[in-house]
C-alpha cells in the first residue's frame, strides 16, 4: 500500500491524514491496516516510532464510523492498554487527532492524576478508553467502568508491561473481557512469557513484524567507560562538558539513583532534571517541556519513565547504570538516532556490571568497543559509519530529515520535526509458531516507507 486512500478508509479519516500530512504509510501500517480492518487479531513486532499507533488507531476508527452505537453506560467499545502515563496520553492524542472529524468520545485513565474526573468521564460511556493497567484496575474494583462490552481490545508495548510487573495486572483485566472480541497485541520483543500471553489471549492472530531489536543497535556509535562505581558522577560531569551533545538523557536503574545524579550534576553546575515514577505527573510533564524546549539539555531517567518519552532530537544516550535486563538497553540507546543514523550511546560500566554487558553484548550480536572518557578519534572504533558523518552536520541541521526520503508525510501538530523512523534492515520472523499466519514480507522496508540514512 503506497497511500491512504487504499485502505478504503472512510472519508473523515482520511480527511484528518490529509491535514496531518501522512502521505505514505509507514511498513507496520502498511501491514496491520488491512488485518485489522478485517477484524482478525494481529500480533505485532513493533518499537514506538514505527507509527504503530495509528497503524491500529486508524482502522479502529474505522470501524467505530461504520458501527456507530451508543456506549453502554460505564463501558467502552474499545479498550487499549499501554504501560505508562506517558504513552497513553499520546496514544489518546492519535485517537483524537485521526478521529478529529468522527464524533467519537474518549477517556484516559491513568494514575498519578485524581480518579474523580475519570469516573465521571466514564460514567456515560466511552467509545475509546485508553488506560494504564493499574488506573483501570482501581476503576474496574470501584465499579467505575464495566469491559464486558469490548469490542476490540488493544495490548502495546506488551514487553514493557512485563519488564514493569504488570503481567499479573493484563491477566486479570483479560479475565473481565468479553469472549467475543478482537484482540491486537504489540510489543518491540517477544520474551517467552509473553509469547504465551498471545497464545492465550489472541484467536489465530495473523504476525506483522518491522525492525526487530537487535537490529537499531547496529545504526548507533556505542561505547562503553570502565569506571568504579563511585567515579561515575565524576565521569558523567566530564562527558556532559566535552560530549558534541545537542539533548541527552541519562539512564539510571533506580529513581533515587537518578535523584543522586541530578543533585551531583547540579552541585557541579550542570543543570539536569530527573523523572521517574516518584514524580508527580505535573512535575514529569515539566521537565519534559523544559527538556523538550531545549531549556534542559539532560534529563536522567529510569527505564519506567523514559518509555513514551517521545522527544526529538536528543544526541547522546548515556547509561549511568547498565540495565539488568538486556532489552533495556536496546529501548534506552534507540531513543537516539531516530532518523536512523545519528546517536551516540555511553555506558558507563562498573566492576559489578560487567555480567549485564555480557548479556546486552549477546542480544545485539557485538562487542561494544570500550574507551577512556574522551571520544575514540580512530573510527574503527566507533561501531557504525554514521558518526563521523555526525559530526561534519551543521549543528541545526542534525537530526533533520533529509529530504529524498520517502516517509515525506510529515504532520503537522503530531509529528512536526519529528525524527522517527527505525530503517529497514528487516528480517522477518519466520521461526515463530507456526499457528501463527506469516504475515511479514520479505526483504528490506527501507525502500517503502522510512527514512534512509544519508
Ligand atoms: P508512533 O510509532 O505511533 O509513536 O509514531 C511515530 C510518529 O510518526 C508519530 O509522531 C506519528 O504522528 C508519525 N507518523 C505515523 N505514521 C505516519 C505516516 N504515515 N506518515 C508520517 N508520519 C507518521
Amino acid at each position: 500500500m503506497n497511500s491512504f486512500t487504499e485502505f478504503g478508509l472512510a472519508e473523515p479519516i482520511l480527511r484528518s491524514l490529509a491535514e496531518e500530512r501522512y502521505v505514505t504509510p509507514t511498513p507496520i501500517q502498511a501491514q496491520t491496516i488491512p488485518l485489522v480492518l478485517a477484524r482478525c487479531d494481529v500480533v505485532g513486532i513493533a518499537q514506538t516510532g514505527t507509527g504503530k499507533t495509528a497503524a491500529f488507531a486508524l482502522p479502529i476508527l474505522n470501524h467505530l464510523s461504520a458501527n456507530r452505537a451508543r456506549p453502554q453506560p460505564k463501558s467502552c467499545r474499545i479498550l487499549v492498554l499501554s504501560p505508562t502515563r506517558e504513552l497513553s496520553s499520546q496514544i489518546l492524542d492519535g485517537f483524537r487527532t485521526y478521529g478529529r472529524h468522527l464524533r467519537i468520545n474518549t477517556a484516559l485513565a491513568i494514575g498519578g492524576v485524581p480518579i474523580g474526573r475519570q469516573k465521571r468521564a466514564l460514567a456515560g460511556g466511552v467509545d475509546v478508553l485508553v488506560a494504564t493497567p493499574g488506573r483501570l484496575l482501581d476503576l474496574l474494583q470501584d465499579g467505575a467502568i464495566r469491559l464486558d462490552r469490548i469490542e476490540t481490545f488493544v495490548l502495546d508495548e506488551a514487553d514493557r508491561m512485563l519488564d514493569m510487573g504488570f503481567i499479573h495486572d493484563i491477566r486479570k483485566i483479560i479475565a473481565r473481557l468479553p469472549a467475543q472480541r478482537q484482540t491486537l497485541m504489540f510489543s518491540a520483543t517477544m520474551p517467552k512469557v509473553i509469547a504465551d500471553l498471545a497464545g492465550q489471549m489472541l484467536k489465530d492472530p495473523a504476525r506483522v513484524a518491522v525492525t526487530p531489536v537487535a537490529s537499531t543497535a547496529e545504526r548507533i556509535a556505542q561505547r562503553v567507560i570502565h569506571v568504579d562505581r563511585g567515579s561515575k558522577t565524576a565521569a558523567l560531569t566530564e562527558l556532559l562538558r566535552t560530549e558534541p551533545i545537542d539533548r541527552v538523557l541519562v539512564f539510571t536503574r533506580t529513581k533515587q539513583g537518578a535523584d543522586k545524579v541530578v543533585r551531583g550534576l547540579i552541585k557541579a553546575g550542570i543543570a539536569a532534571e530527573a523523572i521517574h515514577g516518584n514524580k508527580s505527573q505535573n512535575q514529569r510533564e515539566r521537565a519534559l517541556a523544559s527538556f523538550r524546549a531545549g531549556r534542559v539539555r539532560t534529563l536522567i531517567a529510569t527505564d519506567i519513565a523514559a518509555r513514551g518519552i517521545d522527544v526529538d532530537g536528543i544526541s547522546h544516550v548515556i547509561n549511568f547504570d547498565l540495565p539488568n535486563i538486556p532489552e533495556s538497553y536496546v529501548h534506552r540507546i534507540g531513543r537516539t538516532a531516530r532518523a536512523g543514523a545519528e546517536g551516540f550511546a555511553i555506558s558507563l560500566c562498573s566492576q559489578d556490571e560487567r555480567v549485564f554487558l555480557r548479556d546486552i553484548e549477546k542480544l545485539i550480536r557485538m562487542a561494544i568497543p570500550s574507551s577512556g572518557l574522551a571520544a575514540p578519534s580512530n573510527q574503527a572504533q566507533q561501531p557504525t559509519h554514521h558518526q563521523n558523518r555526525h559530526r561534519q552536520q551543521p549543528h541545526k541541521n542534525r537530526g533533520k530529515h533529509h529530504s529524498g526520503g520517502k516517509w515525506h508525510g510529515r504532520g503537522k501538530r503530531h509529528l512536526q520535526d519529528r525524527n522517527r523512523s527505525d530503517n529497514g534492515n528487516q528480517t522477518s520472523r519466520k521461526n515463530d509458531p507456526q499457528s501463527e499466519r506469516q504475515i511479514v514480507s520479505q526483504g528490506d522496508f527501507a525502500g517503502v516507507a522510512f527514512m534512509q540514512p544519508r
